[in-house]
């Protein structure tokens, strides 16, 4: 097994590991960044609406509006670092050092655009793909810097701790550190020690362990399984936001369908062409997202139709291909022109409020370990996000990190032991036996522990998850590690987390919505 030493290893080259990484570099660590796959393949890349940069005086109209949108639950410190630390983070990285190519005005001002729960234009954009021009830039940053070390491919697997990893026997009586982690090389499959003073997870997000995801493959909640594995501290992990319109034909891929064309008078209407929301909720298709996701599970249920359908009859088709190229697009790439026709839709699991518990400069529980971004949950987002703070919330925990990590490396003494010998075996694992696990973990996730949740579709979720994991776990252990299988073996866990907090918490706030028992 081949060993390699660092300072900072970042497992995760979406915007928070990225701008991690640069910014521990330019404090002078050396750094490895690691991915499932190439750098542009993460969340941060789909991110369509934008970035808030609220330059206003009155910063507490912003932290506001993110506590209504939590329900009053978010975390007030988490809220106010955001709100006064952000516009810096974004004018530094952004706009000072990548001058990211925003949407601006004919007089060079930068166009700030509003979405639901905002309330004022606080958010900036590049057209409909401000997450793909940010990652972009800092992709290329990265590349271009000599102390971070790229390596696609590379998958984490199992976080060393002293206890648990050290060859040095006596390291198991030390307290619950993190050095490094076991790590798949997916090209050689070969696996490397990678030991490191600090280690960062910046995994992402968790929406494929559900059957219907906006969210990019991989993102299964790597981080938070690795680090309950290893003893760290996951906090509010039922709350998982579901966006009620993505494109949902059959054998063609899920993409986000915005909001604004409902803001446009797109209406949605059941498979039989029959309106449904004005029963539900006075503000028909203009209701807020989880009232709709909610409405639309609920018909689907009752009627036994796989989709639901969103219709732009109202709009003329030359609005429609100038308002929303995008998705004109790319609906009619998948053969839906949506000038002459209705797009099907269906909700899907968007975006993780919970996660691995971090403080203000991204420390978890287990030292010498940190979680940013969206993997890390500080309570900024409580039991509900506020749209397009998420980007921004990459920017600012990687910020405060990488600095807080650079001053204690500088000043720390770290005892970096060896790690103890990987044992791979040597058998296959079969790919059928995977693909049909993580279906069926998709489905039970989808239909028990999804939008509507009740007690016993949480009970039978654990039951089905539990078994799922034992097979999982003997069926990994004899098996040649592959990508598809430490996913595997991490969704599994995650999901069981997720049901895990869902069926502790009988009340309804947020995302987590609970019926009474039928
Ligand atoms: C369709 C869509 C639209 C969105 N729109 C917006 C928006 O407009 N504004 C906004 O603020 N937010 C938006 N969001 C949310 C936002 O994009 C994400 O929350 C944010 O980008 C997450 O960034 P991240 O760096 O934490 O993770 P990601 O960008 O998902 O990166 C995760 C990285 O971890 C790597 N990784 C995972 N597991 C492993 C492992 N075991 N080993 C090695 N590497 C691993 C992946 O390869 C990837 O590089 C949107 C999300 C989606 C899905």
């Amino acid at each position: 097994m081949q060993t390699l030493r660092t300072d900072c290893l970042v497992i995760g080259a979406g915007l928070a590991g990225s701008a991690y990484a640069l910014q521990a570099a330019q404090q002078g660590r050396a750094v490895e960044l690691l991915s499932l796959a190439e750098p542009l393949a993460a969340n941060s890349d789909r991110a369509q609406g934008g970035i808030i940069f609220d330059t206003s005086p009155q910063p507490e109209e912003l932290a506001r509006d993110i506590l209504v949108a939590s329900d009053h639950t978010a975390n007030p410190a988490a809220v106010q670092q955001l709100v006064r630390e952000g516009p810096r983070a974004v004018q530094e990285l952004l706009l000072d050092e990548l001058a990211i190519g925003f949407d601006r005005d004919a007089g060079g001002v930068l166009d700030f655009t509003r979405e639901g729960g905002h309330s004022g234009r606080r958010i900036i954009h590049a057209k409909d793909a401000t997450g793909h021009a940010i990652l972009a830039a800092v992709a290329g940053r990265v590349a271009a810097t000599p102390r971070i070390t790229r390596r696609t491919g590379w998958v984490a697997i199992d976080l060393l701790t002293l206890s648990h990893n050290s060859k040095d026997t006596s390291d198991r009586y030390q307290p619950l550190t993190c050095f490094g982690a076991y790590v798949l090389d997916t090209a050689t499959g070969e696996t490397v020690a990678l030991v490191a003073k600090k280690t960062i997870l910046a995994t992402g997000g968790l929406g494929q362990i559900f059957l219907h995801t906006t969210n990019e493959p991989g993102s299964v909640g790597h981080g938070v399984a690795m680090a309950y594995r290893v003893g760290a501290r996951v906090i509010d992990l039922e709350y998982v936001q579901f966006h009620p319109t993505v494109f949902a034909k059959k054998n063609a891929p899920r993409f986000l369908v915005t909001e604004a064309l409902r803001g446009e008078g797109g209406v949605l209407l059941n498979a039989r062409g029959q309106r449904f929301m004005e029963a539900v909720d006075p503000r028909g298709s203009l209701a807020p997202r989880d009232v709709v996701a909610r409405a639309i599970i609920q018909e689907l249920a009752a009627s036994g139709e796989p989709h639901a359908l969103l219709d732009l009859s109202a709009m003329t088709p030359d609005f429609i291909r100038t308002r929303f190229p995008t998705v004109h697009a790319t609906c009619l790439a998948h053969g839906v022109d949506v000038t002459r026709e209705p797009i099907p839709i269906v909700p899907a699991a968007h975006f993780a409020c919970g996660g691995v518990h971090a403080d203000l400069e991204g420390r978890t529980s287990v030292r010498h370990l940190n979680a940013i971004g969206e993997t890390g949950c500080t309570g900024l987002h409580g039991a509900n996000r506020l749209a397009s703070t998420s980007l921004l919330e990459c920017l600012v925990s990687a910020k405060f990190a990488a600095r807080a990590d650079a001053a204690e490396i500088a000043r720390g003494e770290f005892r970096l032991p060896e790690p103890r010998e990987w044992e791979s075996p040597g058998r296959e694992a079969d790919p059928v036996l995977i693909r049909q696990d993580m279906l069926q973990i998709q489905h039970t996730m989808w239909n028990y522990a999804g939008v509507v949740r009740s007690p016993k579709r949480l009970t039978r979720a654990r039951r089905i998850l539990l078994e799922l994991r034992e097979e999982i776990q003997s069926f990994y252990r004899g098996c040649r590690l592959t990508r598809d299988l430490i996913e595997l073996r991490n969704a599994v866990q995650t999901a069981l987390l997720i049901v895990h907090a869902a069926s502790l918490n009988p009340h309804s706030k947020g995302s987590h919505y609970v019926v009474e028992e039928r």
